[in-house]
């Protein structure tokens, strides 16, 4: 039985806790927040992610798992210790605040009794595993011990973290210790995922272009929705009709309010600064963010062309909070912007989320926002209704009942769909003032009432 500290019990470091010891390992997690390991040792989940309650249950009872604040007993008989601390911005700046990293890395060192690896598991500017290197080497009781370091970043995404720790695409490990990353690829055998083993600087970089790349895809599709828009195409078609070609894939090319989250703004930011300080000016990545800041306005430009220039005393139900579907987390959410502005212009807002009113509550300060209890609820006289998440859930409203809450149903139901969820036609069909992402408009003429055959995206649909 390996034996594994993780340092940050957060959703990177929790789900690669949890699912480490699931595969046999003897796992300590460990936070600084004493109140996430009293509630994590209670039994209680600090984040909502799917799967991961009974998980933690299952290896707590098994004995493979345990919570501390302690460093000493976290770290006395670890073998493999993982960073998996935040690595926000820096306040007011671009670059990555690696100050949590810094001190965990210290942290481990002054606490270690063996040679141990320390696993960069948080995302880290290229060249951060000489500088964790640096730090332990300085911080260590013992000069006898050795430590190695190895890059392991993490791809998991929120909301189906679990499933994609235990089933990656692929293993990234980078070191200068060939022998340290072999061994921690020990501890990934069993996923029988590819294992890519590089020089450190390299995994770091994997990294940051992964996600630079996802958050190219986004704002790409998002810039093709608003020629739709102009044009009178459909941007599900399209991506649809794009996603065939093997060389494209599908993946990443729903149109909609551009990414959001804890991962991709400031891995984008931090990876366009690494550039500009390296001397390169990062054409590429500086459209990306643009876009990508432009397009949540979307929904006020929509909102506006709906309801007049004017929004004060509107009511405006938002449907959905959190920055994407199955997780709670706020951060960077389209909807914080969105629901600042909508606040700005005089509008009242009645939101509902299936899980993050909590969450959105911290996020939202000071915003007079009304919390509903459900959908139908928050449509409850509103002049429009907004849809900020693609909740699955959203998918089985009765929309009909949705529409009848609203002020003015018959004449004045505004629906703008910032994720695309629903069929435009059919919305129309039952009342709405439908708006979508990049959905032509109301440019766009029906294939089906033009009397032509659908085209095969049109029946894949279906199927
Ligand atoms: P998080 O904010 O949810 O969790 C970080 C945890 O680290 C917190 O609980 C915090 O209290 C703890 N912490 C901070 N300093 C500490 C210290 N010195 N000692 C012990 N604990 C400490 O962050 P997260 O979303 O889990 O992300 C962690 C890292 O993983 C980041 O670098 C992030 O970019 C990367 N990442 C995140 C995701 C994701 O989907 N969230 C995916 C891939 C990679």
């Amino acid at each position: 039985m390996k034996k594994v500290c993780v340092v940050g019990t957060g959703y990177v470091g929790l789900v690669t806790g949890a699912c480490l010891s699931d595969l046999g390992n003897e796992v300590v997690c460990l936070d600084i927040v004493e109140a996430k390991i009293e509630r994590l040792r209670a039994g209680e989940m600090p984040i909502y992610e799917p799967g991961l309650e009974p998980l933690v249950r299952r290896n707590v009872s098994k004995g493979r798992l345990r919570f501390t604040t302690d460093y000493a007993e976290a770290v006395r008989d670890a073998d493999y210790c993982f960073i998996a601390v935040n690595t926000p911005s820096k306040a007011g700046g671009d670059a990555a605040d690696m100050s949590y990293v810094e001190r965990a890395a210290a942290s481990i060192a002054e606490h270690v009794t063996r040679d141990v690896i320390i696993i960069n598991k948080s995302t880290m500017p290229v060249g951060s595993g000489d500088l964790v290197s640096s730090i332990a080497k300085k911080n260590l009781r013992d000069p006898r011990l050795t430590i190695s370091v190895v890059s392991n970043p993490e791809f998991l995404r929120e909301g189906s973290a679990v499933h994609d720790f235990l089933q990656p695409d692929r293993v990234v490990l980078g070191s200068y210790d060939p022998a340290a990353a072999r061994r921690v690829g020990e501890l990934y055998i069993p996923l029988r995922a590819p294992i890519v083993i590089t020089d450190l600087y390299t995994a770091e970089m994997i990294k940051y272009a992964s996600n630079a790349f996802l958050a190219t895809k986004i704002s790409f599709i998002n810039e093709i929705a608003r020629i739709c828009d102009l044009l009178g195409a459909d941007v599900k078609e399209v991506a649809a009709g794009m996603g065939y070609d093997k060389r494209i894939g599908r993946a990443f090319l729903d149109a909609g309010l551009g990414y959001g989250g804890s991962c991709f703004p400031k891995d984008v930011k931090a990876l366009a600064h690494m550039a500009d300080e390296a001397g390169l000016h990062p054409q590429l990545l500086d459209a990306v963010m643009k876009i990508n800041k432009d397009q949540r306005h979307v929904v006020i430009d929509k909102l506006q062309a709906a309801l007049g220039e004017a929004l004060a005393g509107k009511i405006v139900a938002v449907l959905g909070l959190a920055f994407k579907d199955n997780t709670d987390d706020m951060r960077e959410a389209p909807s914080i912007d969105i629901i600042q502005w909508l606040t700005e212009e005089g509008a009242e807002v009645r939101a509902f989320d299936p899980v993050a009113t909590e969450t959105a509550q911290v996020a939202l300060p000071g915003r007079a926002v009304t919390y509903c209890e459900d959908e139908y609820e928050a449509a409850e006289n509103a002049d429009a209704i907004v849809v900020l998440t693609e909740w699955k859930q959203f998918l089985e409203i009765d929309m009909e009942r949705l529409r009848r809450q609203m002020r003015d149903p018959e004449k004045g139901a505004v629906l703008v769909d910032g994720r695309n969820l629903y069929d435009p036609e059919e919305m129309t069909r039952l009342g709405f003032h439908y708006q979508g992402i990049g959905r032509g408009n109301g440019r766009r003429r029906s294939v089906l009432s033009n009397g032509a055959a659908p085209s095969s995206v049109e029946r894949d649909e279906r199927a």
